[in-house]
């Protein structure tokens, strides 16, 4: 295990400004907090976050990174809280920690080799500051170093596929080719271990074969170099074997074809030395055509910068010659963290440093070659715009940000949002309009009586639950049409004593220009012709009654004086709230009110209490009035509005022991509007969803039986 000291010397040797104290104090707080807890290999516990810590002291990290590899399991792992951690190590390291354990929570998930794409994408979504991926993936590297001591087979190979697929590309997309090299041939090994022993043992018979080429080579390309007048730092290494894996598959390549599994590097000091050095090489070997890269002038995506040729070399082998500074191999080798290293040592270092870093990433993987990596960009560049969730099963569903619950299921499936009564979000019961975070857990709850209701339409953000709400809507509506116009009919004809027969209104089709009796009935139940002009058109000269809105509604300040008679009223059941049938926002008509409906031109019937003084306006269309009664059982199905008119006094937790009465009383505020203030007084507007106006009178005596509240009243407009 790394000592105190030495951790504090490492970081010390290349950022002689760190922190030394607290460095010293989140050795000792991760190491007390993980106390006796044993790796699978026997190890404490507490060995893994120092060996993290000792990668990115690798890497150069700032004291922030390495403070958070220390503590990056303790939140998740032991007692300490992340409250701790901000009090001991302040904000910055807090919110690392955070990001950090959010995305250990999050890979314990999932099952994702199909979505890797995805996934990468939700794991740079949730890395906000880049040092929070830095890591996550040293604390990924110490792991797959650790894998064999796991004794559960199948969960090596999901952290090996997973390391594979995530892992090892972000690691080269943020340029970090040592790191990459490393994971993947972890990952390999636990993957494909015949394959791999088979190259390493074809490797090593190459070796005996031929003598030890590699320093035998290096030596005559420093000779060339010298005898050109150049020095020039070199290293050879063969290939991993993982790279030389891809390359047979990819290149459908035996190993007896595969010869250039040799690669040398040649490091000089200046930009120009590379084209001189490249220039003496081509010219002392033969040339292999078409190996030449330039990626001096042209960097790869990631920042890569580096020469490229194959030449027949010295020892007339194929051999693969990378050619850059000092400076491009450190940025080749720890990728964005060498860039941080230079930048930290420039002039303005502390000056909103991780933003900085973020957008270099974002640079990086925004200056993108091929067609797919473009692709990717352009959906990267969408990033605040999406939001990542998973199924139950760990499937990734990618929604834009403000996505709900309804969103999400329409995502899986159009049957699944079709049939959606309620979401779990993350094993929580929340709200159908609720807007999904990164990384949240969906449950879709669903029923077979359920179908798709208006009210979604305001605020779901997909296209696609949008469209399949409104195709819904679209085939629904003119099948609620004809069934309010079916009922309003027979009710006008029955009020003759007549039926409304098909065949006594195929004879008026022709007066409505309508071309099935369906229509017609449809457009009287939209509310394109009254009930009343077809009675007339079918049978002509009929006296004319006295209204329905003369007997229940006499004009004026009176209020109707007998009930209307029951059995005659048409009832509401099976017509859908926000299609044909609408509840007015005036009066808030709840079941148990009494109720009249007023059909409007393509609307369909707009339903007020009938005390409603909004009906005043109509009275001179008693036309389009129709007797309509609630449905006997309307069940919990619909929520109904009720508007309530309150005083309280201006104290302290007056609006709290509102709200609390309300819940208490199973209400559900939907809205709560202060519509006067005084000294003394609040005069507010409260919407409760309920079920009906019992409810909402219990809801109103409960309070006026509560102290800060003076009076209580239903609420009429
Ligand atoms: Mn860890």
């Amino acid at each position: 295990m790394i000592r105190q000291f030495e951790l504090v010397e490492r970081v010390k040797r290349y950022d002689p400004h760190a922190d030394e104290d607290a460095l010293n104090r989140g050795y000792v707080f991760a190491m007390r907090a993980h106390g006796a807890q044993t790796r699978a290999n026997g190890d404490p516990y507490f060995s893994h976050p120092l060996e993290v810590a000792g990668i990115l002291t690798h890497y150069r990290l700032d004291t922030a990174s390495i403070l958070t590899a220390l503590l990056h399991d303790t939140v998740e792992d032991t007692n300490a809280t992340l409250e701790d951690i901000k009090a001991m190590f302040g904000e910055e390291v807090a919110r690392l920690v955070d990001g950090v354990t959010k995305l250990t929570r999050m890979e314990l998930q999932s099952e994702h080799s199909r979505q890797a794409e995805n996934f990468r994408k939700l794991v740079l979504a949730m890395s906000e500051d880049i040092r929070v991926l830095l890591v996550k993936l040293a604390d990924r590297l110490h792991n797959m170093r650790t894998l064999r001591f796991l004794v559960d087979l199948d969960k090596r190979r999901r952290i090996a596929s997973e390391t594979m697929d995530i892992y090892a590309p972000l690691a080269e997309r943020m340029g970090m080719q040592e790191m990459k090299n490393e994971l993947e041939d972890l990952a390999f090994a636990e993957l494909n271990p015949h394959p791999r022993d088979s190259i390493f043992a074809r490797l090593s018979f190459l070796r005996e074969h031929g003598g030890n080429l590699i320093p035998r080579i290096i030596e005559q390309l420093r000779e060339t170099l010298r005898i050109n007048g150049m020095d020039a730092d070199i290293v050879g290494r063969e290939k991993t074997p993982y790279s030389i894996w891809q390359k047979m598959q990819h290149n459908n390549l035996n190993f007896e074809q595969l010869c250039d599994i040799m690669a040398f590097r040649l490091i000089v000091p200046t930009q120009e030395d590379c084209y001189r050095a490249l220039g003496i090489v081509h010219g002392a070997y033969p040339v292999i055509p078409g190996r030449f890269k330039d990626y001096v002038s042209t960097p790869k995506p990631n920042g890569y910068r580096s020469l490229h040729t194959g030449v027949f070399g010295p020892e007339r082998q194929r051999i693969e010659v990378q050619i850059r500074t000092r400076q491009m191999h450190e940025v080749a080798e720890y990728g964005v963290a060498a860039h941080w290293h230079y930048k930290q040592g420039g002039v303005d270092h502390t000056n909103g440093r991780q933003y900085r870093w973020l957008r270099e990433l974002l640079d990086i993987l925004e200056h993108a070659g091929g067609p797919e990596e473009f692709l990717e960009h352009t959906k990267l560049e969408m990033f605040q715009d999406e939001v990542f969730c998973f199924t139950p099963k760990g499937d990734l569903i990618n929604l834009p940000s403000g996505a709900t619950p309804i969103d999400f299921a329409y995502a899986v499936h159009s049957e699944i949002g079709d049939k959606c009564v309620g979401a779990k979000i993350n094993g929580r019961l929340m709200p159908l309009r609720t807007a999904l975070q990164n990384g949240d857990q969906i449950e879709i709850i669903t029923s077979k009586a359920q179908t798709p209701s208006p009210t979604w339409e305001r605020f779901v953000v997909t296209g696609k639950a949008r469209a399949r709400i409104r195709r819904f809507i679209r085939s629904k509506e003119r099948e609620q049409y004809l069934q309010l116009g079916r009922s309003i009919l027979d009710r006008a004809f029955q009020e003759e004593g007549y039926d409304c027969s098909d065949k006594a209104l195929e004879g008026v089709l022709k007066n409505f220009k309508q071309a099935s009796v369906e229509d017609l009935r449809a457009q009287v139940g939209a509310g394109n012709f009254t009930a009343r002009a077809v009675v007339e058109a079918v049978l002509p000269g009929v006296r004319k009654k006295r209204s329905f809105v003369e007997k229940v509604v006499p004009l004026g300040r009176s209020r109707p004086k007998k009930p209307v008679a029951k059995g005659q009223a048409i009832p509401i059941r099976g017509l859908i709230p926000g299609m044909a049938l609408h509840f007015a926002g005036c009066c808030h008509p709840l079941p148990g009110d009494r109720i009249v409906g007023v059909v409007t031109t393509g609307k369909g019937v707009t339903i007020h209490t009938i005390d409603c003084e909004t009906l005043e306006g109509f009275a001179d269309t008693p036309e389009r009035w129709i007797d309509v009664a609630w449905d006997a059982d309307d069940g919990d199905a619909v929520h109904h509005v009720g508007r309530v008119q309150v005083t309280v006094l201006n104290e302290p937790g007056s609006l709290g022991s509102l709200t609390t009465v309300i819940a208490r009383n199973d209400g559900n505020i939907s809205n709560l509007k202060i519509t006067n203030r005084t000294m003394q007084f609040f005069d507010i507007l409260v919407d409760i969803e309920v079920r009906n106006v019992a409810h909402l009178i219990d809801i109103i005596a409960a309070l006026r039986a509560t102290p800060p509240i003076t009076s209580a009243d239903r609420a009429r407009r």
